[in-house]
């Protein structure tokens, strides 16, 4: 086999090679069946197991009770869900209140403006993201339908670090870029969605992990494939989902318990950031970190240089050298590593070598 690269791709994203090798080893065959999960009717019991397997244990691994919350798995990707969730919840008579702080946040934020009132609570557009907008003390008027935060900004890599208290009102985020990647008291969210291919999986498949009173709050005005309830009451298999997508996120979730759950993924994330950050923060300006220090994603690390040549020689000098994906979103340039909980520590180490290597000869 080829050597694997050093995959610090935005996502989709690292897989874990253990979890990418035991998909092979089922690829087949699955469970002595004789036929592959992506040939299994999803009215089947493997394929039932599953989805309960998965909600199980995603709910666990988020320390979230199960008589609280449901874990819902749908097509679509986090876009779909930014107007999947004003389609149910932003309802009649009721606006709801956006923080933005990014890119995706943004996107959030307009496509809840073709279904209702969707206000700017807060928002760091006019710092061009540089952080993350203060949200304590936010105003939030108590017959909101929701405020809807994006905890990890994955184009601009910037983080929050304190959560608004948004009293009664539902506090809903879009965690596709980090969660089951950090310590959060995920109790504090009613709703949270994450596409699936930064840290929990392949493309395809995205969770909804919604507070179980929420579902009743859901409009019964839109078409049933649109509705949470629907999901809910169907454990996601209302129609065909992404069955190979879901299995392979199962996988992915039992690979995150094996390696200690989030506790220990944040300390090693942490960890593997900061030998990056490191290296960005000694560079004397060589490497010149984008987001303030106190919103450093510990996801997605990004920085710039001097000029964009010598950005595009970076990435095409680190291409030669086994490293993929380190060229900064199209929107904003520069240079972007992500390392999602699937990326290992020697791929960071590798990374800040090349770094220091780099600008041993450039700087
Ligand atoms: C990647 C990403 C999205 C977009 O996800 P899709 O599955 O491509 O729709 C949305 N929000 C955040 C925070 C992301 O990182």
């Amino acid at each position: 086999m080829a050597t694997r690269l050093y995959n610090f791709n935005p996502g989709p994203a690292a897989l874990p090679l253990e979890v990418l090798e035991e998909a092979k080893q089922t690829t087949v065959q699955y469970g002595g069946r004789g036929i592959s999960i992506m040939e299994m009717s999803h009215r089947s019991k493997p394929v039932e197991q599953l989805v309960a397997e998965s909600e199980q244990l995603l709910l666990e691994l988020a320390g979230l009770p199960r008589n609280e919350y449901r874990a819902l798995f749908m097509g679509g990707g986090a876009s779909a869900q930014f107007a999947m969730l004003p389609l149910n919840l932003l309802t009649e008579g009721h606006a709801a209140d956006y923080i933005l702080s990014g890119s995706f946040s943004e996107k959030a934020h307009q496509e809840a403006q073709y279904i209702g009132e969707a206000r700017i609570a807060a928002s760091s557009k006019e710092e061009q993201w540089h952080r993350t907008p203060d949200v304590r003390g936010l105003n939030i008027q108590a017959d909101a339908a929701y405020v809807h935060m994006t905890t990890n900004n994955t184009i601009e890599g910037s983080r929050f670090n304190t959560f608004p208290d948004t009293g009664n009102v539902p506090l809903i985020a879009d965690m596709t870029s980090d969660l089951l990647s950090r310590e959060l008291d995920y109790s504090r969210f009613s709703m949270i969605y994450a596409g699936a291919q930064k840290n929990l999986g392949p493309a395809g498949i995205t969770a909804v992990i919604i507070r179980r009173d929420m579902l009743e709050r859901c409009s019964k005005q839109i078409p049933l494939i649109w509705r949470y309830a629907t999901y809910a009451s169907n454990d996601s298999l209302y129609n065909t989902p992404p069955v190979h997508a879901l299995y392979m996120t199962k996988l992915v979730l039992e690979w995150t318990k094996r390696q200690g759950g989030v506790p220990q993924l944040e300390t090693v994330n942490r960890d593997k950031a900061a030998l990056i950050y490191d290296v960005i923060d000694r560079s004397g300006g060589f490497y010149e970190g984008i987001i303030e220090k106190s919103d450093r994603s510990d996801m997605n690390v990004t920085w710039r240089l001097a000029s964009k040549e010598l950005e595009q020689l970076f990435v095409q000098e680190s291409e030669q050298q086994g490293f993929e994906g380190l060229a900064g979103h199209r929107s904003v340039g520069g240079i972007r590593a992500s390392a999602y909980n699937a990326v290992p520590r020697t791929a960071c180490q590798a990374l800040a070598d090349f770094m220091a290597d780099f600008q041993r000869r450039k700087g």
